[in-house]
């Protein structure tokens, strides 16, 4: 008697059934042997569920789409956002990491004008690998300098020489060593003390650098004893820059001067040249040397020419 609604399946199609009842109603007594209330008939109305079905797929499927295309959209964003922020800034990182581990410490990061971990790790990593710049600049000029005379060292002079000698022989030019000595400075340091040998010995450094025009070269080339190298110079050159240095030297007045032989601070000179029969850096040092032992046994305090 009352009314209802139920899903059903035949012949493989899923129908909702909705029956109601149809009750008798006063007017009806009129034409009709029933009681008001009393049960007539009823109602049955049958949906097959097919095409609402296949709609409410349909729609699904749809969504389901729309929410992969916006996965896809999503993780590309995602993607390329991370790939823009993060994986591009620290591949070139890594590059210069890399480049300064194999030594090229000019490799300087762009600025990534950004304020957070990314852009501070640049930052950090361009003021380090500045910061060893620094050093390696530093360490350089110090292995090349002689530290009591702030001249530059043999190192550095072996290195000078054996470039001029190759330049002088490639483009046919001459070229020039003095080796100089300070005389008896045995007997200096023995009468003063070693604190001021070394003096003398700073002392004499700008006497020499001052002799030097800029394409020249001076270097200590180990105790008393220093080197020029003269590129495009000849003998003669040479002899008269040592003969005005030995001078300079003389008539210098050191303060402890006196008590050296002659009552002054001298030095003596030995000069050789490229090519004149020498063929490599060490002949040509050595004739230097030569000339300078020559300039000692003759009495001191003055310049020899191989
Ligand atoms: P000569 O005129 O023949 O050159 O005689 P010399 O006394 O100058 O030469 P010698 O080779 O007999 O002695 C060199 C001296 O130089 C001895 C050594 O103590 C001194 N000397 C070398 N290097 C330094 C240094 O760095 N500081 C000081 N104070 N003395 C040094
Ligand atoms: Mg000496
Ligand atoms: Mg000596």
């Amino acid at each position: 008697g009352d009314k209802v609604a139920y899903f059903y399946e035949t012949g493989g199609s899923r129908k909702v059934r909705y029956v109601t009842p149809i009750r008798t109603q006063p007017e009806c007594v009129r034409c009709h042997d029933m009681r008001p209330g009393e049960v007539a008939g009823a109602v049955s109305v049958v949906v097959p569920l097919e095409r609402y079905e296949r709609a409410l797929a349909t729609r699904r499927n749809n969504f389901a789409g729309a929410i992969v295309v916006g996965l896809l959209a999503l993780c590309t964003v995602i993607f390329f956002g991370i790939n823009r922020l993060v994986v591009r800034p620290l591949r070139l990182i890594r590059d210069g990491a890399v480049a300064l581990g194999e030594g090229d410490l000019d490799y300087v990061l762009p600025d990534f004008s950004r304020k957070d971990e990314v852009g501070t790790l640049a930052v950090s990593f361009n003021e380090m690998a500045g910061r060893i710049r620094e050093l390696h600049k530093e360490a350089s000029r110090q292995a090349l300098t002689d530290a009591l005379t702030g001249l530059s060292n043999r190192r550095a002079f072996d290195a000078r020489i054996r470039d001029e000698v190759e330049r002088a022989r490639r483009y046919g030019v001459t070229l020039s060593v003095i080796m100089a000595d300070i005389d008896s400075f045995k007997a200096y340091n023995d009468v003063h003390g070693h604190p001021h040998g070394d003096a003398l010995l700073r002392g004499l450094a700008p006497l020499l650098e001052g002799a030097i025009r800029t394409s020249d070269f001076v270097a200590r080339y180990g105790g008393e004893e220093f080197a020029f190298v003269l590129p495009g110079t000849g003998t003669e050159g040479a002899a008269v820059l040592a003969e005005r240095t030995r001078r300079a030297i003389n008539e210098f007045p050191f303060v402890l001067g006196s008590t050296q032989p002659g009552g002054r601070v001298t030095m003596s000179f030995g000069v050789a040249s490229y090519p004149d029969g020498v063929e490599d850096p060490g002949e040509l040092v050595n004739r230097a040397d030569e000339a300078l032992y020559r300039a000692k046994r003759e009495g001191k305090d003055r310049v020899c020419r191989s």
